[in-house]
């Protein structure tokens, strides 16, 4: 037998996966990030929304928090975000201030998201700033744990 071996983006993003499990586990959508750095992960994040009781607790938030401690400064230069969902306004503007070089998003967010969606705040002339973007590592496996988690919100929703 063949042992296909994981990809480095697709090992990060893995993690970025296994995160995104603990959002669920707690009843929130399904958003896990990682932050890389020389081959090593310096902040993970979940999405913990509801259980914080605070807008402000998206995965990649945590992340790049987490990611400052560990590198002791505010820019994330030489960092790889690693996310399994597109991210929207706060996010995609918290990245394009750390100075982050590259995001890896796991599939896109028609209805929020901001790194080509809906607006593309990580590619903007405009700003200091532009962050590389690769779009589908791992992708069907992250969207397909987003419409699991909704599909089964809608079960119980009617169960009641
Ligand atoms: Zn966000």
């Amino acid at each position: 037998m063949v042992k296909i071996a994981l990809s480095p983006e697709e090992k990060y993003m893995k993690e970025a996966i296994r995160q995104a499990r603990k959002a669920e586990a707690l009843g929130e959508v399904p958003i896990g990030c990682v932050i890389e750095y020389e081959g090593k992960i310096i902040g993970r994040g979940y999405n913990r929304r509801m259980t914080d009781k605070t807008t402000l607790a998206h995965a990649e938030i945590a992340a790049i928090k987490k990611a400052c401690r560990a590198m002791g400064d505010w820019r994330l230069e030489g960092c790889t975000m690693y996310v399994t969902l597109e991210p929207c306004p706060m996010c995609a503007g918290a990245i394009v201030q750390a100075r982050i070089p590259k995001v890896v998003i796991g599939c896109m967010n028609p209805k929020a998201g901001c790194a080509g969606s809906v607006v593309d705040l990580l590619h903007q002339d405009g700003f200091n700033h532009q962050v590389e973007t690769e779009v589908g590592v791992m992708g069907e496996e992250c969207s397909r744990m987003l419409k699991e988690f909704f599909r089964e919100l809608r079960r119980k929703g009617k169960k009641k």
